[in-house]
């Protein structure tokens, strides 16, 4: 049996190579789009031309969105539990995780190579840099997360149940947990977290999930491509 940390075969690397994003399984393609638009016509087809491209086009364009709801992606997902509580928020998922009552085995903490410092501008924002050097901080951290990591095995060595003990272990945990959603809403999760609004962590997956799908959707990307938008 696999283990649930381990990346999938497709999947691309984030935050310095310590957490990831992998693809487990998609369903439909882009003439799945286009055909459930004209489901409203009983027509069907099964190559994309010219035509379908404009007719998704003009679809992504008017917020016509139930038809790109036929393509599903399921992805696997390594990251901080900083960052699993804000994708969390996005409630068209559908998720699983790994729970730490049943398992304490595999357990990681992300730590970051450089800190950024704190945005003047905006409460929720942080600014790169490049002449902070964080580099004592960072061991700092990494001396914390050991030093959790200790006391959470002194009180299971202890007899402590598992569900009592996590409660010890920082923010920075790793946790793998399995996302599945549509396309109609996976765009919007892009949108909002692409962007330069969005936290540096989870907007890493963000762009290392639209290299993922990028070769299933070439002219969604394509499309947003044009827009001016990076895929
Ligand atoms: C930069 C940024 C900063 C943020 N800061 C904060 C913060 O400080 N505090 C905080 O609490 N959250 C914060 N959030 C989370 C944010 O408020 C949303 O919860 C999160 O982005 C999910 O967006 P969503 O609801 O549109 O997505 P989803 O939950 O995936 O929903 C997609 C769409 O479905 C519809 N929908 C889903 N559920 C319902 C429902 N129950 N009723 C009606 N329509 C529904 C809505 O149209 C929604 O836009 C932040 C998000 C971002 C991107």
């Amino acid at each position: 049996m696999e283990h649930l940390n381990v990346p999938p075969q497709e999947h691309v690397k984030v935050l310095d190579g310590q957490g990831w994003v992998g693809l487990i399984d998609h369903l439909g393609t882009e003439s799945t789009i286009v055909n459930a638009a004209r489901v409203s016509f009983g027509k069907l087809k099964s190559d994309m031309d010219e035509r379908d491209v404009k007719l998704l086009e003009y679809l992504i364009d008017n917020r016509h969105t139930s038809p790109l709801e036929h393509i599903v992606f399921t992805f696997s997902i390594h990251c901080p539990l900083f960052v699993r509580g804000q994708w969390h928020r996005h409630r068209t998922w559908s998720y699983n995780e790994i729970s730490r009552r049943y398992t304490e085995i595999d357990m990681e903490f992300y730590t970051p190579q450089q800190l950024r410092r704190q945005a003047e501008s905006n409460r929720q924002a942080s600014v790169a840099d490049p002449d902070f050097d964080s580099s004592a901080l960072v061991a700092e951290i990494d001396a914390h997360n050991k030093h959790c990591m200790a006391l959470y095995e002194k009180l299971l060595n202890s007899g402590v149940c598992r569900e009592q003990a996590r409660s010890v272990l920082p923010q920075n945990m790793m946790v793998t947990f399995w996302g599945t959603v549509d396309l109609a809403n996976l765009l919007h999760f892009l949108e909002l977290r692409d962007s330069e609004h969005a936290q540096w962590e989870i907007r890493e997956y963000a762009i290392a999930i639209k290299k993922l799908i990028k070769p299933y959707i070439p002219n969604v990307a394509a499309y947003f491509e044009k827009k001016g938008q990076a895929w």
